[in-house]
């Protein structure tokens, strides 16, 4: 079909630069989400013309492969689509993470028995981007596969530590380079093999003990690898594009992992050797040893009603009841009433980066009541109700009295400095961390017990009935 265009190798630069260019503006929309919308489309275009490049490159002599590739990724990619939930995007997100490696390890063997049985010498550098291509494609590959589990439920979100295990990390990790050192000096198939098997058990080893409130930078961090797997398959493919594109991805992600250690308090060279805060995570997950006090929602509505400011803070709970519709019509009746709210967002609610930002602008609150963790915080102290929709780990006030908790350390929106806090919930539950949370202990918190859209529904409803 494109068999007839003819380009110039240097039309071909200028076509993956302008690419390129989409790409960065696609990343730059994204960091802010009045403008995520513009950056999800500059990234399309890129991709697009990314495609397009490929299909009419002349190296590219045969493409009926392409096509079926394209038509069935293209056919599964919008049924996901439509289907996911905002809910289950974090595991869709490390589900995705794992096909980058996977064929990155794919690509590095295949190049590798093709130049084979071309009969083409391999020289050193290439044996060496077929080596780091597959062994971050696989630890890449199975790292994900156990984040999307456990993001998913599948397996418990508990740290998995055993003795010795920073030791065989070690070990392994020497191994495989030193593999990876045989492969490139004698360009046979038995080392790379034994490279790639020893990445794979190294990508479950790592994400396996990460557990506690430190899966977020581990998906960021699985991000980042993916994008550097991606460019190392530009190397092998010689293709400039999936160079830049992979770096950027690489790069961001690294960034990103950086800003959710600080905003955590965590060291990124513990998370990235994993097992961090394992121990502590079996100390501090203790049952409860005190009684809550619950509110029925006609208490709860009174004292919003009742309130002169209101801080609202949302957590994965929020996600899970697809509650925020319900809760712009209940900051309307509040705003009717007088009442002045506003938003706090953790950098980790829920189960992705910009989780909450992303679900509070589908439902068009504005943006200028939205604020981040170290812009509201002062404010809890000068607010009449803070009501905790869902969130539970991002006010635990354990991040910041229990050296025992796998929480210690992290900061937290200090919801409990509040005059009333409310929390919605459906029981008492752990959050994500897997431990019990000392607010819902606090004298001045009582938990509404049920489901956060169903809750919010009813609070509108008793306070336009009043
Ligand atoms: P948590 O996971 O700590 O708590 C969520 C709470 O929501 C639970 O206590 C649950 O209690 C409640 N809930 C669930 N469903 C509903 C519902 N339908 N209605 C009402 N409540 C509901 O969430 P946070 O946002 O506070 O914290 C995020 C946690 O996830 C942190 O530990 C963070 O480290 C981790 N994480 C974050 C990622 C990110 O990038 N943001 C990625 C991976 C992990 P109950 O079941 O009783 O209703």
């Amino acid at each position: 079909m494109f068999s007839q265009i003819q380009i110039s190798p240097d039309g071909f630069a200028a076509i993956y630069l302008a690419a390129t260019v989409f790409f960065i503006l696609g990343l730059k929309g994204l960091s802010s989400p009045k403008t995520a919308l513009k950056g999800n489309r500059n990234a399309m275009i890129g991709m697009t013309i990314a495609i397009v490049a490929t299909l009419i490159h002349p190296e590219v002599r045969e493409t009926t492969w392409i096509w079926a590739g394209l038509g069935v990724g293209a056919v599964i990619g919008i049924a996901v689509a439509l289907k996911i939930d905002m809910k289950s995007m974090p595991q869709l997100v490390a589900a995705l993470h794992s096909f980058v490696g996977l064929a990155a390890v794919f690509i590095a063997a295949g190049t590798f028995y093709a130049d084979l049985s071309s009969g083409k010498p391999l020289g050193g550098a290439t044996l060496f981007e077929l080596g780091i291509g597959s062994f971050i494609g696989a630890i890449t590959f199975t790292g994900s596969l156990v984040a999307f589990a456990k993001l998913q439920e599948l397996v418990s979100s508990n740290p998995l530590v055993f003795r010795g295990q920073h030791l065989l990390n070690a070990l392994l990790g020497i191994a495989m380079f030193g593999f990876t050192a045989q492969f490139v000096m004698s360009g046979e198939a038995a080392p790379f093999w034994v490279l790639t098997a020893i990445a794979l058990g190294l990508g479950f080893l790592l994400v396996l003990p990460i557990g506690g409130a430190d899966m977020p930078v581990v998906v960021s961090m699985l991000n980042s690898y993916s994008g550097w797997a991606a460019a190392a398959t530009g190397f092998t493919l010689e293709n400039p594009l999936l160079i830049t594109t992979g770096a950027l991805v690489g790069s961001s992600g690294a960034i990103l992992s950086y800003i959710m250690c600080r905003a955590m308090n965590r060291s990124i060279i513990s998370v990235i050797l994993g097992g961090f805060g394992g121990e502590a995570a079996a100390a501090g997950a203790s049952a409860p040893t005190k009684g809550v006090k619950s509110a029925s929602v006609e208490d709860a509505a009174f004292m919003l009603e009742n309130a002169s400011k209101v801080v609202i803070v949302p957590g994965y709970g929020m996600a899970v009841a697809q509650a925020q519709h319900a809760i712009k019509e209940l900051v309307h009746t509040l705003n009717a009433k007088g009442v002045e709210v506003k938003f706090a967002i953790h950098p980790v609610a829920g189960r992705m980066p910009g989780h909450m930002n992303v679900l509070l602008a589908e439902s068009d609150i504005p943006y200028d009541i939205v604020f981040e963790m170290e812009d509201i915080n002062s404010d809890f102290s000068s607010t009449d109700v803070a009501l905790v929709v869902g969130a539970n780990d991002v006010v635990n006030p354990d991040a910041k009295t229990n050296k025992a908790s796998p929480l210690y350390g992290m900061p937290i929106l200090d919801a409990y400095k509040a005059k009333q806090v409310l929390v919605i919930k459906r029981s008492m539950k752990a959050g994500y961390a897997g431990v019990d949370n000392a607010l819902f202990y606090y004298d001045n918190c009582s938990l509404v017990f049920g489901d956060a859209k169903a809750v919010c529904e009813n609070l509108t409803k008793t306070m336009l009935a009043g």
